[in-house]
């Protein structure tokens, strides 16, 4: 049957399907193709860069209350209408509905702070700064802002950084994944019910050359980017050649570690659980065990144990906790990590390649690797898929150094039941993200979210209070009103 779903574009609120190409979108859990989305070519990305520049005088005039109004009935939209979006993730990413109502619920964080954003946007006031002289600091929008966003959180990460953007008083371009793009236009529907005006968000799809377009633009003045380490590195470093603010986050290899005094079933099942949760297919899914001295036997016995429980099958299946893989192309790159980790001398202990799995679709079953060791590509390499690794090591300082030997640095976990050692962690520990036996240790919407080294390029963090700071600018005012008498000429530079 041929398909003729197509996912278009919104631009100043009207859905645009007409395109020169067209690529598609499938279902992972059985490898249908689904839809064919609409690629914005230059002269489409030109068009809705210049719809976002017209919207900006009046969004970034538009009264905060008003402004906040969007977030609160945004926010019952999605509440209300929550499940509507949750199959539209499973259906294109793969992760099953639960999981998707997890990031749903954590996106919807975001529009709760923006919600608040008459607080966020306050400046600073300093009366009497010298003799009869007020300073104070505003913010004001950037301008237009491109947000490019990963496939692996298709509804979390759009809303990370647009309601941020747009609270802010900025007009928008999103460019989601192409390979689940669907839930962005149900969020940009969303917004526009929710009373956004049209052209303060529009959504352009597409890949490599869309982005491209979209940064070279020249109103586009902010680039917030979440995605692969080369990628965001090279886009964090063109959009600042360019002259433009820049925030990219990148990949991440988080290590969670166990010492010989944790409760080892709450950290057995905190290892599969971020380990395996959305086939792994999390920026902070935990992807090495580290565990300390002599309880690495016990501890891996009890992870492979929890393993053999786990229901790898697609979304529709209410039984199935994992699902498939993204696309073809990740399953094989996944198996060949596996492949790669035996041919180095690790330990095959679970073998996702040979689970009991559904025969279509990209599945991998959960997998084990043990004895792992930097240098081997199972360790060095972001996996982004269920395989857990086991790196053992005698000692906490090797542990920590370990870790701070690593390019990536988004998030890591210490399991122990000593609080000395946890703050020696949190102390010396040179991860952006510290979870204290909590293994995924995502920062709630009121704290922003971002890690060091290779897993970020830029300087602030995204979402929470650092968001505004990247999508404002700031304005210093220096204010005096003398009487006729108080005037007079000096050329000396004024002090106080
Ligand atoms: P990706 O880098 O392949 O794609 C991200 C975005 O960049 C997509 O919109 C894609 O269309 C676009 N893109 C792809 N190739 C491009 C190119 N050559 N030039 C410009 N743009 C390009 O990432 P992905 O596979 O969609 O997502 C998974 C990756 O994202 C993982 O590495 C994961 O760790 C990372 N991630 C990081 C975080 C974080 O907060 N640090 C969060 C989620 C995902």
């Amino acid at each position: 049957m041929a398909v003729t779903t197509v996912i278009p574009h919104i631009i100043k609120g009207q859905e645009v399907s007409e395109s020169a190409s067209f690529s598609p979108v499938f279902n992972p859990a059985t490898g249908e193709e689904t839809a064919q989305l609409a690629v914005a070519d230059s002269a489409t990305v030109a068009d809705a860069v210049a719809k976002a520049q017209e919207a900006l005088p009046a969004w970034r005039s538009t009264g905060l209350a008003k402004r906040a109004d969007v977030f609160f009935k945004l926010r019952e939209i999605i509440t209300s209408r929550q499940s509507e979006l949750a199959e539209i993730i499973s259906l294109e990413h793969g992760k099953v509905p639960s999981d998707a109502a997890g990031e749903i619920a954590r996106g919807l964080e975001n529009v709760e702070f923006c919600a608040g954003l008459l607080h966020h946007m306050k400046g600073e006031y300093l009366e009497q700064a010298a003799t009869g002289i007020n300073v104070h600091q505003v913010r004001q929008p950037v301008g237009v802002v491109a947000c490019i966003t990963p496939f692996n959180f298709p509804a979390m990460v759009p809303l990370w950084m647009v309601t941020a953007a747009i609270a802010a008083g900025n007009t928008v371009i999103l460019k989601p994944s192409e390979r689940d793009p669907s839930a962005a236009n149900w969020i940009v529907k969303a917004f526009h019910e929710a009373g956004l005006p049209e052209g303060v968000l529009n959504l352009v799809h597409g890949g490599k050359d869309t982005v491209e377009a979209l940064i070279e633009a020249p109103q586009v003045k902010a680039v917030s980017f979440v995605g692969s380490t080369p990628i965001a590195k090279s886009i964090y470093e063109r959009a600042t050649a360019l002259g433009k603010r820049c925030q990219a986050l990148g990949g991440a290899k988080n290590h969670m570690v166990v010492m010989p005094d944790a409760d080892l079933d709450a950290a057995a099942d905190a290892a599969i659980s971020a380990g395996f949760g959305s086939a792994g297919e999390r920026c902070m899914a935990v992807s090495v065990v580290v565990p300390v001295g002599d309880i690495a036997d016990e501890l891996v016995a009890k992870i492979r144990e929890r393993i053999a429980d786990i229901k790898v099958g697609p979304g529709t299946d209410p039984q199935a906790e994992m699902g498939p893989v993204i696309t073809a192309q990740a399953k094989e790159r996944i198996e060949g990590f596996i492949a790669g980790a035996e041919e180095s001398g690790a330990s095959v202990l679970v073998d996702g390649r040979k689970a009991d799995l559904p025969t279509s679709g990209y599945f991998i079953g959960p997998t084990l690797v043990d004895d792992v060791v930097p240098g081997m590509p199972v360790y060095d390499e972001e996996i982004f898929g269920p395989v857990l690794a086991v790196a053992r090591v005698d000692t906490f300082d090797a542990a920590v150094e370990l870790i701070n030997s690593n390019r990536y640095a988004n998030g890591t976990a210490v399991f122990t039941r000593d609080g000395r050692t946890a703050r020696e962690f949190e102390f010396n520990i040179e991860v952006g993200m510290v979870g204290i036996n909590v293994p995924i240790p995502v920062p709630i919407g009121a704290f922003s979210f971002g890690g060091w080294k290779d897993s970020l390029f830029g300087d602030t963090h995204i979402y929470g209070p650092e968001a505004f700071n990247f999508y404002t600018r700031r304005k210093v005012v220096t204010e005096r009103w003398p009487l006729p008498s108080e005037s007079q000429v000096n050329l000396g530079f004024p002090t106080h």
